[in-house]
């Protein structure tokens, strides 16, 4: 009786095996790979001698098969393109395929495009720190955008085609990776990137590159919020710190899933609003509320920032309820301050006359209507600018 129950029980184990190896030879994450690899272990204490050391056997062989689990460092992107060649970089899907060189609205090409790298000291204290003496956050701004905001302050970076810059560079992946290691060795926090949405293939190669060869602080992943799932899951378990935009709430909570003409006008995205709470959920899946409270630099986590524009046009009232029933009080949020007519809203006034708001400056008043309400919905952690 205990001899059939321990072939039946090697039986088991090889059907249990059999399903590891398929699971061992497609998942490409060490820690999931490690899970089962315990799993496994608890197993074999369970077995008696032939079981153990069959199961032992098979298990040793699996994980000498499939060591490439542990060893993998091909981009993820590809498991996300190979049968698909269009964009999915972001949601305006772009049928092109970036690989033979054909470009999309963002016109992002194979390679990445810096305009500048540097130890910057004026983001967000959790994110530059506190004292300009000290590392700073290592930035690395990326030319090219998916969003077409029409007051962009950094339309020059964002919004201008290569041919017509000349302070901007090309860098391959590995490249990329070098960059980020010179910035760490000069100190810097953490890696910023900003605008990384139509570079996140060649940016999960650098950093795959970078970590294993010395990469350790954190990664920021400092994007308009208007990321697809796809490309965020991607990025999941490579960035540390997500710092998106929540630019633009909907008119009524019935019509957030609609497209936004206004949106589409402001931002170059009618379905901004679906398309960002979707991503500001999925982000703060990934990494959770900001940590720690109140040491900085931070190294985990989600910061929000939100800029309040002249006559409710980004629909604040709408948003600050949102963000706090959905991602919590303790949110970190930066409320701010700086909307300025710039851009086109600056070059062509009267194409955007019917918008008086987007033509002048954020007035106190409506800044400090803003403060109140982010107060009074609870997100006491806020950066709330105490002058104006
Ligand atoms: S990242 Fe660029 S090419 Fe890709 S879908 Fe978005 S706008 Fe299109």
């Amino acid at each position: 009786m205990r001899q059939e129950q321990q072939v039946k029980y090697c039986q088991n184990s090889e059907v249990l095996l059999f399903v590891g190896r398929i699971f061992f030879s497609f998942l490409w994450r060490a820690e999931t790979a490690g899970t089962l690899w315990l799993l496994c272990c608890q197993r074999v204490l369970l077995c008696e001698k032939a079981g153990t050391f069959a199961v032992a056997a098979c298990s040793a062989a699996n994980l000498w098969q499939n060591r490439g689990c542990f060893l993998r460092t091909e981009s993820r992107f590809e498991v996300f393109m190979s049968t698909d060649k269009s964009c999915n970089l972001c949601p305006h899907y772009c049928p092109v395929d970036r690989e033979s060189g054909q470009k999309g609205r963002c016109s992002a090409g194979q390679k990445v495009e810096i305009s500048s790298a540097y130890l910057h000291h004026g983001e967000e204290a959790p994110i530059s720190g506190v004292n300009p003496a000290d590392g700073g956050s290592g930035t690395i701004f990326f030319a090219r955008c998916n969003l077409r905001c029409i007051f962009c302050q950094n339309w020059e970076i964002s919004q201008t085609l290569p041919s017509l810059r000349s302070d901007s560079w090309e860098a391959s992946a590995e490249e990329l990776a070098d960059i980020m290691l010179k910035l760490q060795a000069r100190g810097a926090y953490n890696i910023n990137l900003v605008s990384p949405t139509p570079h996140v293939r060649q940016i999960e190669v650098a950093l795959r590159s970078a970590k294993s060869r010395g990469l350790t602080i954190p990664i920021v992943y400092n994007s308009g919020g208007y990321d697809s799932l796809e490309s965020l899951r991607i990025m999941d378990g490579l960035i540390d710190i997500y710092m998106p935009d929540a630019k633009f709430a909907p008119l009524n909570e019935e019509d957030a899933d609609s497209p936004d003409p206004l949106a589409a006008r402001l931002f170059g995205a009618a379905d901004y609003v679906r398309v960002n709470r979707l991503a500001l959920l999925e982000m703060f899946r990934q990494v959770g509320h900001l940590r720690p409270e109140r040491m900085v630099p931070a190294r985990r986590g989600l910061l929000v920032r939100h800029l309040v524009m002249p006559d409710d046009l980004a629909r604040t009232s709408r948003m600050l309820p949102w963000l706090s029933e959905n991602l919590g009080p303790e949110l970190r949020l930066n409320l701010m301050a700086q909307y300025r007519p710039m851009f086109l809203v600056r070059k062509r006034p009267a194409e955007y006359a019917d918008i008086p708001g987007l033509t002048r400056p954020l007035r106190i008043d409506e800044y400090q209507a803003a403060a109140d309400l982010t107060r009074s919905v609870g997100l006491n952690r806020a950066f709330i600018r105490p002058h104006f």
